[in-house]
């Protein structure tokens, strides 16, 4: 992938990064938010619970798409990005466009999720 294109994918992610975490931010708020108010307006303790389950639960979904986009610029930087990690084929520019932290081109991406159903495939 030539320079050019590399700073285009590198754009997206970064951009997509700073998406995600404002989104951590503003979601975790909202639910401490209404945590807090769970508090102060009853002692409700399963609704209290529930809201914080929820913060967290937001923050770890959006922690591992940060993750993701992490470990894509990781691969930039190798020089590894765009390039298939099972089959070491390039991947299609047009899916990393649609998901630019992807790792596998698309044969792979169904290969492994047929494989080992609900388990990622392995980091890297
Ligand atoms: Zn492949």
């Amino acid at each position: 992938m030539d320079a050019e294109k590399l700073k285009h994918f590198q754009n997206l992610l970064l951009t997509q990064l700073r998406q995600y975490t404002e989104q951590i931010r503003s979601d975790q708020q909202a639910a401490l938010d209404l945590y807090d108010d769970g508090v102060k307006d009853s002692v409700d303790l399963s609704v209290q619970d529930l809201n914080k389950e929820i913060a967290l639960r937001l923050g770890e979904r959006s922690s591992q798409v940060v993750a993701d986009i992490d470990q894509a610029l990781l691969r930039m930087k190798e020089g590894s990005y765009g390039i298939c990690a099972r089959c070491s084929q390039p991947i299609d520019e047009r899916r990393l466009e649609a998901l630019p932290t992807a790792r596998y081109d698309a044969v792979c991406q169904a290969a492994i999720e047929s494989a080992d159903g609900e388990e990622d495939p392995p980091t890297l």
